[in-house]
């Protein structure tokens, strides 16, 4: 039997941030992982403004070969192109890196273990629970036990389950699959199309510049709580690599072969951040962006939070981590998941909000506030242009999905 203060459950950016903050802090930390590192992961490699801020603030390295990036372009379903600024706010610096995650999460993961948290390779099954914390049978018959408890295993949380903080009915999934190509391009670029005449796709399509010199391009569909909708993504994959390579947009590439995907659990929907001393952190708890599908930042940023909520010593620091959540990530995601929910219960009228967005008059007024509002940069932007309005979005929404809630339910309700 082996005891531990802290178990955490999940080596990627969220597990290895959570115990690089705990053992930093004193505390005798365990990290299991399934996977042996380096391991690969479904990903876009792209780790946002507010995470490279944080994790600077860690005094964690840019990985080697990393390239930055800031403005993004966007292409619609016309086929216009609108080029989101990306400007230094108070807590970001308008940069963001692109890293293969088979790098990233080793990279953060060296930096846990020189703080002293202990890596055990194992898949974890299920947890118990003792009189004065957890327990964890691993498959070698190994016992191990922990104080409190960290679930960083990820979208589809064993932690999560096994204490039963998912309810999955209620929650907001997304299937996104990526794969590298030998290619280049110019801007980070995600597109929006339409599937059928006048429907917009439920999901978008990215090509970014990998920091490999190759071109990490995947597709990202939004399903509800309907599992079986994920393969929408995978099929879409070719045709919008074509599309891309007829419009120029990237440089002639092979139809490739090697393709790798994954679930995203978003908008903080049907999922408890956590129970007495077991806590829930990034993708685990729910966190990624329902509009673009980023989860390092929140993942990384909830991991600090809820480090500093066991250091407390408090008897239930769930609590004290869930206010944080309340007070620093729930009004986006619940305002974002509202979006996502109509744009893809109303394809048609998604497909009309669009075209009107991308048209040049609108959009050059809008681009800021559009970059800031989708990439979750509105808390941090300080007085930047789009700034403001972008703030006042997120407030309107939240009022929206009050009346909505309440009114008209079957306006979000994802078939
Ligand atoms: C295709 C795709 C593209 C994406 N693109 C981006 C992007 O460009 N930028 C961005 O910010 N986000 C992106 N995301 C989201 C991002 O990948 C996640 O938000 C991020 O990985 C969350 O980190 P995490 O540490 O919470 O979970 P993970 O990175 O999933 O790490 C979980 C870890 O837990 C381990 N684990 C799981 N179950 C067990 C178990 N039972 N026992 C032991 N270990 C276990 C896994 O092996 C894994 O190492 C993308 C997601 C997908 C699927």
């Amino acid at each position: 039997m082996k005891h531990f203060d802290v178990i955490v459950v999940g080596a990627g950016p969220a597990g290895s941030t959570c115990a690089l903050s705990l053992a930093r802090r004193g505390a005798k930390v365990g990290i299991v992982d399934k996977s042996k590192f380096p391991r690969d992961k479904a990903c876009g490699d792209v780790i946002g403004p507010k995470a490279v801020r944080i994790l600077s603030l860690l005094g964690i390295s840019k990985p080697e070969g990393a390239v930055e990036i800031s403005d993004v372009n966007i292409i619609g379903p016309r086929g216009d192109t609108v080029r989101l600024p990306s400007e230094q706010g108070l807590d970001y610096d308008g940069v963001g890196w692109s890293s293969p995650r088979v790098i990233f999460d080793h990279h953060l993961l060296q930096y846990a273990l020189e703080a002293g948290a202990e890596l055990i390779n194992a898949r974890v099954g299920s947890v118990g629970l003792t009189d004065t914390g957890y327990q964890i049978a691993l498959p070698n018959s190994e016992n191990l036990q922990s104080d409190f408890l960290v679930g960083a295993d990820g979208s589809i949380s064993t932690v999560a389950e096994s204490l039963r903080l998912v309810d999955s009915g209620k929650l907001l999934l997304g299937f996104a699959v990526r794969t590298y190509l030998d290619s280049t391009i110019e801007l980070p670029t995600i597109s929006l199309w339409e599937e059928s005449r006048g429907r917009l796709f439920p999901g978008y399509g990215w090509a970014f510049p990998s920091g490999d010199g190759r071109i990490n391009l995947g597709v990202g569909v939004g399903v509800g709580s309907n599992k079986k909708a994920g393969v929408t993504a995978t099929r879409e994959l070719e045709g919008y690599r074509r599309r891309l390579a007829e419009s120029k947009v990237i440089s002639d590439a092979a139809d490739p072969t090697q393709k790798l995907g994954g679930w995203l659990k978003m908008g903080a929907s049907g999922t408890s951040a956590g129970k007495g001393r077991a806590l829930l952190v990034g993708d685990a708890a729910g966190l990624v962006n329902p509009l673009q599908g980023e989860g390092i930042a929140q993942a990384i940023a909830s991991s600090v939070a809820a480090a500093r909520a066991i250091d407390t010593g408090a008897s239930d620091p769930a609590a004290i981590y869930r206010t944080w959540i309340q007070e620093n990530l729930f009004d986006y995601q619940r305002a974002s998941a509202l979006l996502h929910r109509v744009a893809i219960a109303n394809p048609r009228l998604a497909s009309v909000a669009m075209k009107a967005l991308f048209t040049p008059a609108i959009s050059s007024r809008v681009d800021s506030t559009w970059g800031i509002f989708w990439n979750d940069l509105a808390d941090g932007a300080g007085t930047i242009r789009g700034a403001r309005p972008a703030r006042l979005l997120i407030k309107s929404l939240l009022k929206l999905d009050i009346l909505i809630q309440n009114l008209a339910p079957s306006l979000i309700e994802v078939k």
